[in-house]
């Protein structure tokens, strides 16, 4: 008998009433976009929730990751290459590469799976000019050893901040670190706009310049400064947003009681290494990853047929290694970040949503106990 299908994910949403209460004033002053009173609104509650100077919103996170690196002016001079980590989503790698920069991919950490810093210094040229690090899985990069090595070596810090909206150390929200943060709020994302993204940074001389670019560069109705582009978030979007923000502190206590039951049915079993936040980080359980070690008796595809088969959505999360990519793949080669291949090889991400039934993540982990116990029946 087939069992109900479990996504992988499922997108947070207000009332629907809510979200009518909340976009019924654009009937009245019909202004649907163009920095409208909803886009001032949200960006105002993101400065607060993000402990930032300044927020700047976008149509979406790659959007604003592309407009990061052409505000910052990488690239215009001598210095292109840009290190990065090849464990992460395809967008962090085509930002760079749109913007005429030269991606440098750096090897991970083995345990949270985050750019390793030694690595990054090890990968330091001449023609390096920035960082951009990924707080994969809402895991905080080790911020302090990068701004530490981004001051040596005069390089600017971008963060791909996309999986970590609501991330905390030790009460310090993780827009704060680096010269920019890119924030995705994508659908699929813990916190979402439908579509949507945000740079968050504290030198005020950048505000001007992005609400600009993002604008067509006009700077009045008769002056286009910039050959810019048109990356407005519109009203309907940041209404969404207003609402989801309110209910975005109790989604993430909701995503934390499912991720304790994974962890719960999950830890004992030999040959499954799972992913927990260091006690001073307050995490917002983006996603709950999963590696299979090599005493695991079935594969990671394996695993992933074996849930495919009961229904149940899973990801290999990321896999292939952008590295490896068609794209990219004869450009670059994988084997220079070994940890980052083996993990992507082993690594595979379970559902997870605020909605997620305990009873749910129940049946997955059974999937999986059984699988550990006895290997996959053929
Ligand atoms: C989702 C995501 C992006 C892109 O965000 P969009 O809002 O979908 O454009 C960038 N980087 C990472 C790591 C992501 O997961």
């Amino acid at each position: 008998m087939p069992h109900d299908q479990i996504a992988v994910t499922r997108s947070s949403m207000p009332s629907i009433e809510e979200l009518i209460a909340e976009i019924e004033p654009l009937w009245e002053s019909r202004w649907l976009t163009n920095m409208g009173e909803k886009h001032q609104e949200l960006e105002k509650a993101l400065r607060e929730r993000c402990g930032v100077d300044e927020v700047c919103l976008f149509i979406n996170g790659h959007a604003a990751l592309e407009c990061a690196f052409e505000v910052l002016g990488l690239g215009s001079d001598s210095r292109r290459q840009v290190i990065t980590t090849p464990f992460t989503f395809a967008s962090t790698t085509h930002a760079i590469s749109r913007t005429g920069l030269e991606p440098v991919f750096a090897d991970i950490k083995p345990d949270d799976y985050t750019i390793d810093p030694a690595q990054i210094e090890a990968a330091i040229t001449e023609e390096t000019c920035a960082i951009v690090p990924v707080h994969v899985y809402g895991n905080l990069c080790d911020v302090d050893a990068i701004a530490d090595i981004a001051q040596r070596h005069h390089l600017k810090v971008v963060y791909d901040a996309a999986h970590a909206f609501g991330v905390e150390r030790a009460g310090i929200p993780c827009a704060c670190y680096g010269d920019l943060s890119m924030f995705s709020f994508h659908a699929t994302k813990v916190f979402n706009t439908i579509e949507g993204g945000a740079l968050c940074f504290s030198d005020p001389a950048l505000k001007m310049k992005i609400d600009q670019w993002k604008n067509f560069g006009i700077v009045d109705p008769e002056t286009i400064a910039y050959i810019g582009t048109n990356l407005k978030m519109n009203e309907f979007c940041a209404a969404m947003g207003l609402c989801n923000l309110r209910h975005l502190d109790e989604e993430i206590e909701k995503r934390k009681r499912a991720t304790e039951r994974y962890w719960d049915n999950l830890s004992g079993i030999a040959g499954i290494k799972l992913s927990m936040p260091p006690a001073d980080i307050k995490s917002n359980y983006a996603y709950m990853p999963v590696l299979f070690e090599n005493d695991f008796p079935v594969s990671r595809d394996e695993v992933f047929v074996a849930l495919a088969e009961e229904g149940i959505g899973a990801r290999k999360y990321f896999y292939p290694l952008i590295s490896d990519l068609a794209c990219y793949r004869d450009h670059h080669d994988s084997s220079s970040t070994p940890i980052a291949r083996d993990v992507s090889s082993r690594i595979l991400t379970l559902p997870l949503f605020a909605d997620l039934s305990l009873t749910d993540v129940d049946r997955i982990c059974c999937v999986i106990a059984k699988l550990g116990r006895i290997g996959r029946r053929r």
